[in-house]
């Protein structure tokens, strides 16, 4: 592996996983991302936690997508997480361009067994086509598990009906057909549900990112997910999309990683603004309630990681330039003590 090509070193392989955190593969996992403690300026802000102790884990979590959607970005794909060690991989999140980035991390379509979802909106879902397409048009039908809030088999199902175009020519000269489920299951969780996935424990919590108030239908129909994954030697929990929420606060108590979500409610309404004249006046208010109860400011990130006493936050799902992180981190400081880092695209942690 060519240590100073930074796509070859955060590749990952199952013999990688098994050299153990002391070999020379599974050295070749180090990412170059930037740890930040509160105090620390800007020069000092690399490698805040030990190497080793980040690549010497039972699994790693590598943000394979790490921009908020629906907006494009040429730096960063649309949102999706992988969480692996060669022998499980689950993909938390499905966002357009998700196959694609699983082979940037050299991860074949083979040896995904589980999709978990937070929630249905298109920057979280719309790597499935992807996925299940590819999995049919290259005849792969191991088994596949998709997890995911009331309404996931659904997606999937159409997904499926989309491709029975594709079905019928694959299955024109007698070749085999694909099997009609195209080997996936689908199982859909709520609050409080947990799944055991090999080493993983995985557990759900509705969060406030929908906004529908408690029991009425809207609630029951549409959910969004955060999850927390209890692995041997340490949890990781999962924001997904989510404002201020006590029911993430809980789940996130005592995690060593939290992997946040992150917005700007400013400059998202200044874009809004910038490029959309169409938009009556009055759309301006419920676009700032959006931003700012059903997703997360700097300052609720710092708040959630205070509140839940993580160890460390990763920030994703991230539309913020350079300039708007650097003014996110005292915002973020001012309550979390705890190292922070922005996630790039493809780094494992
Ligand atoms: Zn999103
Ligand atoms: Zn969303």
């Amino acid at each position: 592996m060519d240590e100073n090509n930074p796509r070859a070193r955060r590749r990952w392989s199952r013999r990688a996983m098994l050299a153990g955190a002391g070999g020379a593969a599974a050295g070749a996992l180090t990412v170059g991302a930037g740890w930040w403690a509160a105090g620390d300026d800007a020069a000092t802000s690399t490698a805040m936690l030990p190497t080793a102790d980040r690549l010497g884990h039972a699994l790693l979590w590598t943000t394979l997508g790490t921009m908020s959607g629906p907006t494009g970005s040429s730096a960063r794909a649309q949102p999706a997480n992988l969480l692996h060690d060669g022998e499980h991989a689950i993909v938390v999140d499905a966002g357009d361009g998700m196959v694609d980035q699983l082979v940037k991390a050299d991860v074949a379509l083979t040896s995904v067994q589980t999709v978990v979802l937070s929630h249905l909106h298109i920057d979280h879902t719309a790597g499935l086509l992807g996925l299940v397409g590819r999995r049919l048009q290259q005849f792969i039908s191991t088994p596949l598990m998709v997890f995911g809030p009331p309404g996931t088999a659904q997606e999937i199902e159409r997904i499926q009906g989309s491709l029975q175009g594709l079905v019928e020519l694959m299955s024109t000269g007698g070749r085999r057909l694909p099997p009609p489920s195209f080997g996936i299951t689908v199982q859909e969780i709520t609050d409080g549900a947990t799944v055991t996935l090999g080493p993983v424990r995985l557990t759900a919590a509705t969060n406030s990112h929908y906004g529908f108030a408690p029991g009425t239908p809207e609630a029951t129909r549409f959910q969004s997910l955060s999850y927390r994954f209890d692995m041997p030697d340490r949890a990781i929990v999962f924001t997904g999309d989510t404002g201020p929420c006590p029911n993430v606060e809980r789940l996130a108590r005592g995690a060593d990683l939290l992997v946040s979500e992150i917005d700007d409610p400013d400059a998202a309404l200044e874009q809004v603004e910038a490029t959309r004249p169409d938009l009556p006046a009055a759309a301006i208010p419920a676009l700032r309630e959006h931003f700012d109860s059903q997703h997360l400011s700097a300052t609720n990130v710092g708040l959630l990681a205070r509140a839940a006493g993580v160890g460390a936050v990763v920030l994703t799902h991230n539309p913020l330039d350079d300039a708007r992180i650097a003014a996110a981190r005292p915002q973020i400081a001012a309550n979390f003590a705890g190292p922070v880092a922005v996630a790039n695209d493809l780094d494992n942690w």
